[in-house]
């Protein structure tokens, strides 16, 4: 066992790029046209587009520490074309629905890396996108039938390879074949939040940190300074929800956790490839999700302690021992030659979970209170959509446009129960990923293409299907 050099300190990503410069909390009250609660991608995203579509108007961004300091600064920078819910949308909408939605989702990949170039965001973007790889039987047979599954919402520039053409890719242990969609690409997720947050005051937003906000209400953003006053008030906090008043059962704050290793010398990249740097994934039911860093390290995460009891959320993502060994544990079973490499970072984020698992974007007409989030994991570009998707919603209430493309997608103004109350909330998640980890054992040690019904059981239990 080789000891963690950092554990928690937000991320890898802000000790790779350095802590921003603080930003005033806000003063006392005041006023604006839209109020946004939260400073990460959501928040951010929101605030951009609607100044860039009018300049004139006021809009007061609110954050509790610093813009970036959720999962938008803690992600593992997969900027890619899932979103979370999709299936649904289809089932309850129609085929056609989802499909303008997975398109939707498609451009969003392409619209994030070309407003960083616009804006001059240096965010190492690597345009090579996703591979997914199946190690077993089970996996392969589920890699097939999700490929299957893409090709029929249009996406028909994906590809699917055997084992030998992804060894050619990248070498992982027993790989047996991998599914690659050119619809995404990996990003360093601080240099985009950072970039987005100085893009967004250049363009005239005011940006309050060290801000929390403890009451959205009609009209009102709450804080211990002051209140701001204004007819839209928007939550994107996402996995931080849950400590606002009344919406503890809102969304469920779900952990993830991530390593990121030593830079690998030249000898240990030529031994794994990736030349391709794609953003890398698995079929395992407790999948992992990895980049290869723009300065050589290999970022791997998973789920660690998924849920804490009553919603609670991590400490500046510090990250259980247990945890970070079990990650090591992945990396060196994808890529038995870096057993002895060291692991310089570990910490973990929130992300929101809905009891249904769909993403959502919404604003109340009557009272003027829109969300977006439940991402669920796959916010990097979601965001994106949802921000302009909320500039779309908010310009058409006030009357200054129509309705939209994007006003229309099956996604916008969903609504889902709430999560049941604790200790319900805390022994579902944790029998669910209990439940996914021994499905993946059992699959592995079977080697049948049979998926473990375990899993689809744990699947039910917590509304995912
Ligand atoms: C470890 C990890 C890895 C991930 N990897 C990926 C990935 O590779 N690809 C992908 O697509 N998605 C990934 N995700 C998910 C993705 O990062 C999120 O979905 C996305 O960043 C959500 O952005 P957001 O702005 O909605 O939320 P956040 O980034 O969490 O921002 C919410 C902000 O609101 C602030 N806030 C909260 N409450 C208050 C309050 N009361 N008052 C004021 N401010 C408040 C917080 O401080 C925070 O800055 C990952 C998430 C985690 C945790």
């Amino acid at each position: 066992m080789t000891s963690t050099v950092v554990n928690g300190g937000i991320s890898f990503w802000y000790a790779d790029d350095g802590l921003p410069l603080a930003r005033d909390p806000l003063p006392g009250d005041a006023t604006a046209d839209v109020v946004i609660v939260g400073g990460g991608y959501t928040g951010l995203w929101t605030a951009y587009y609607l100044k860039k579509g009018d300049p004139s108007l006021r809009v007061v961004v609110l954050e509790q520490r610093f813009c970036g300091y959720g999962a938008s600064g803690r992600n593992g920078g997969w900027l890619y074309n899932g979103i979370a819910g999709r299936d649904r949308y289809a089932e309850r909408y129609g085929h056609d629905a989802a499909v303008r939605l997975q398109k939707a989702m498609n451009d969003t990949v392409a619209e994030v890396v070309r407003v960083a170039e616009e804006e001059g965001i240096d965010a190492a973007v690597h345009r090579g996108g996703v591979l997914e790889v199946a190690r077993t039987p089970a996996q392969l047979a589920r890699l097939r039938a999700f490929h299957e599954h893409e090709l029929s919402y249009g996406e028909t520039d994906r590809l699917l390879f055997g084992a030998r053409e992804t060894a050619e890719r990248i070498r992982i242990a027993d790989a047996v074949g991998s599914a690659w969609t050119p619809h995404g690409a990996r990003v360093h997720p601080v240099r985009l939040v950072k970039g987005l947050a100085a893009a967004v005051e250049a363009l005239g937003v005011t940006v309050h940190e060290s801000t929390p906000v403890t009451e959205v209400r009609p009209g009102q953003a709450v804080t211990p300074y002051g209140t701001v006053r204004a007819p839209y008030v928007l939550r994107c906090t996402e996995g931080f929800t849950a400590s606002l008043k009344g919406q503890r059962r809102t969304w469920l704050p779900m952990n993830s956790s991530m390593i990121a290793t030593e830079p690998l010398t030249e000898a240990q990249w030529e031994r794994i490839g990736w030349a391709g740097c794609e953003t890398l994934g698995d079929m395992a039911h407790a999948y992992m999700y990895a980049q290869r860093t723009a300065d050589g390290r290999i970022a791997l995460g998973g789920r660690g302690m998924p849920y804490r009891f009553g919603s609670r959320t991590d400490n500046d993502g510090s990250t259980g021992p247990a945890t970070v060994e079990a990650l090591r544990g992945i990396l060196v079973d994808f890529f038995p030659t870096l057993a002895g490499v060291r692991v310089e970072h570990a910490w973990s984020g929130v992300l929101g979970v809905p009891r249904d698992w769909c993403a959502t974007v919404t604003l109340d007409r009557a009272t003027g209170l829109g969300w977006a989030g439940g991402y669920v994991g796959s916010g990097v570009a979601t965001a994106n959509l949802a921000g302009r998707t909320l500039r779309d919603l908010v310009r058409s209430d006030a009357g200054r446009s129509g309705r939209t493309e994007l006003t229309d997608l099956p996604w916008v103004g969903h609504k889902v129960r709430k999560w049941e109350p604790e200790p319900l909330r805390w022994l579902g998640v944790h029998g669910m990923y209990a439940t996914y980890r021994s499905a993946d054992r059992r699959e592995r040690a079977s080697r049948s293409t049979a998926p473990s019904r375990l899993a689809r059981l744990a699947d039910r239990v917590a509304g995912r299907h």
